[in-house]
């Protein structure tokens, strides 16, 4: 088993975080949200070093009117302590987040290095051109009915070729 790793790009905040709502505002940092993929409800509470741009930003949408959705999630922001994205309420995002899995399955070549990783059912995103083909020739035309069984027939037509596939818990 892999261990899943976050590396902040936050496409996945853009894609669904627009189902994550403000329902009310509690305090300058709280906030009572809904997610509309499972109808939940849950207080977050934002980094104090956002607070200030995520409250003006709310109160500038709600004086314009626009009643439009904001598409990426209201709480992703840029890091400011580097690369990459950063939830503003990290802590206490709600579950639909903290169980989200952007990839199911990793691959390593036989250095040991992650050279692949499969996203959706059956899709690989990867740099090794050879790890390409070899998915594109016989992987992706396993069929998938049962997931174990395909995740152990894929396991062994990469080994052959001196890969490894962990799956992601
Ligand atoms: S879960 Fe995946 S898509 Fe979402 S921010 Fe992390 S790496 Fe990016
Ligand atoms: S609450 Fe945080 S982790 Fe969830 S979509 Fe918004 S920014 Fe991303």
């Amino acid at each position: 088993m892999a261990v899943f790793e976050c590396d902040r790009c936050g496409k996945c905040c853009v894609s669904f975080g627009h189902l994550i709502t403000i329902e009310r505002q509690l305090s300058d940092l709280d906030y009572y949200c809904r997610c509309k993929i499972d109808n939940s409800v849950f207080p977050v509470h934002v980094d104090p070093a956002y607070g200030e741009e995520i409250a003006d930003e709310i109160a500038a949408d709600e004086a314009a009117h626009s009643g439009k959705e904001k598409k990426p999630c209201r709480f992703l922001r840029k890091n400011r302590q580097g690369e990459g994205t950063h939830c503003a309420v990290y802590s206490t995002r709600p579950e639909i987040c903290r169980d989200f899995r952007c990839y199911r399955m990793v691959i390593r070549n036989h250095k040991g290095d992650i050279c692949g990783r499969v996203v959706g059912k059956n899709t690989i995103s990867t740099e090794d051109a050879a790890l390409e083909h070899l998915w594109k020739e016989q992987v992706a035309v396993v069929p998938y009915r049962d997931t174990t069984a395909w995740k152990e027939k894929v396991a062994g037509i990469l080994s052959e070729r001196g890969y490894s596939a962990d799956i992601v818990e």
